[in-house]
């Protein structure tokens, strides 16, 4: 894409013991057109950029893409790029998205990694099966910026006013769910030691036998 490099002074780094889980919600609309275009297209790319807003909560930071621009370009089936009135306009976009027009998983190229995610603050990748990848800064409490890379259970079609409604969820689940983990289902992968131990005692007593067993030799 021919969108000039933003150098700027942050310092990259790779990782950060203290960073929280990270999500993208993409809001329902959008993902409808985003869908909607890139049927259109079939087997040729589009860019589009997104106003996204940062929620920051206590166990993990979400993006919500609550709006998008499609800009003037031309497309082939392996690039994008943006008309050159047009990128005084983009610049006003935190996100990007870009589709690759096949179906399946794909992930991002080297041009995308360098070009594309470097310059924005979340770039999420799409194939006609729907979104496979995303690439977030974030920004850590020691001043550096991380580029974490998301996979595709991590980008989420959600509105934001659910957010709330989870939050009753989990009241709920703590009130109502008593959770019985059945130890043949949490050790499947240690199958002769969980056949050894006897069904029906609490499970963490099991844990501390199951490492009396694993340790015992
Ligand atoms: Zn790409």
């Amino acid at each position: 894409m021919t969108k000039p490099w933003v150098f700027s002074d942050v310092s990259y780094g790779r990782e950060c013991p203290y960073i929280k889980d990270v999500e993208i919600w993409i809001k329902p609309s959008i993902d409808v057109k985003l869908r909607y275009i890139a049927e259109k297209l079939r087997f040729l790319e589009f860019v589009a950029y997104l106003k996204i807003e940062k929620i920051e909560r206590e166990d993990k930071i979400i993006y919500f893409v609550y709006d998008m621009y499609i800009p003037k370009q031309i497309v082939t089936q392996a690039s994008f790029e943006v008309d050159k009135e047009e990128l005084g306009k983009v610049l006003e976009y935190e996100g990007v998205v870009h589709l690759h027009p096949w179906r399946g998983e794909s992930s991002f190229s080297h041009i995308d990694k360098t070009c594309v995610n470097l310059n924005h603050e979340i770039s999420i990748l799409m194939t006609l099966d729907g979104y496979t990848e995303a690439s977030v800064k974030v920004r850590v409490p020691c001043g550096k910026t991380l580029i974490v890379t998301l996979p595709r259970d991590k980008i989420k079609v959600c509105d934001k006013e659910v957010l709330s409604e989870l939050d009753k969820l989990d009241e709920l689940i703590r009130e109502k769910i008593t959770t019985v983990v059945a130890v043949n289902q949490s050790f499947h992968q240690e199958e002769n030691i969980t056949h050894s131990l006897n069904s029906g005692k609490d499970d963490v007593e099991n844990d501390e036998k199951l490492m009396e067993l694993i340790f015992s030799d």
